[in-house]
């Protein structure tokens, strides 16, 4: 599968990135989350993770220069397929990554978009308690705030951009910014029921790409 290069698409709490990781580990791909990657320059405190710190609490888009920047250096960084979690997330995005795909000779060849029920997403994300360093994230039911991440032993948090007022604008982002990408990838695109367990649902995405 190493020549693959796809992406993931789906709402806020739909499973994208933990989906993306154990494809990834499965195939040998290079995961690419623009969300984790903002994440990590908002926590080490870097220029572009104080130029962004306010738009991400927020529940806002950081702006398409910006996000094309990361990601096509991330890609042309490494000889390996990929799979794209959290990006393109506009038109602009997904006709920039198009061009320069092109212009490479590498144009994606996989658009998977998970599908998830908006009530099952408030649940999960409204109990979501997520790792202050290696991003792990649990239910709520299964650990206190401030407990520690049973994989790096940091403190769990509620994310700022998971508290219900943020959640609801990042929903509405979606449903204006991001939804209408399915149309614009209407030749490759393959829908995948997202509510099953994280196995089940890499099967079916294995089994359609
Ligand atoms: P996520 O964890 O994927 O929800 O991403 C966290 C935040 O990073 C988002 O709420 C946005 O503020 C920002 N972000 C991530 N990916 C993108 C993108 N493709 N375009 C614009 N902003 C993004």
């Amino acid at each position: 599968m190493n020549q693959f290069r796809i992406v993931l698409l789906g709402p806020p709490g739909s499973g994208k990135s933990v989906t993306t990781a154990m494809l990834c580990q499965k195939h040998e791909l290079i995961h690419i989350s623009t969300g984790n990657i903002f994440k990590e320059e908002v926590r080490h405190r870097t220029d572009l993770g104080k130029k962004i710190e306010d738009t991400i609490a927020a529940g806002d888009l950081v702006s398409d220069e910006i996000v094309n920047e990361v990601v096509f250096q991330k890609i042309a960084s490494s000889e390996k397929g990929f799979i794209l979690d959290g990006y393109p997330r506009t038109l602009q995005q997904a006709e920039s990554l198009d061009l320069w795909l092109e212009k490479r000779g590498e144009p994606l060849t996989d658009i998977i978009s998970l599908s998830v029920p908006e009530e099952i997403l408030i649940k999960r994300i409204a109990g979501r308690l997520t790792c202050t360093e290696c991003g792990f994230s649990s239910k709520q039911s299964e650990y206190d705030e401030g407990d520690l991440c049973p994989r790096c032993s940091n403190p769990l948090i509620v994310r700022d951009d998971d508290k219900i007022d943020i959640l609801k604008h990042r929903f509405v982002n979606y449903r204006k910014k991001t939804a209408p990408l399915k149309e614009y990838y209407r030749n490759l695109l393959k829908i995948v029921d997202g509510t099953d367990t994280v196995e089940e649902v890499v099967e079916k995405v294995e089994e359609v790409l």
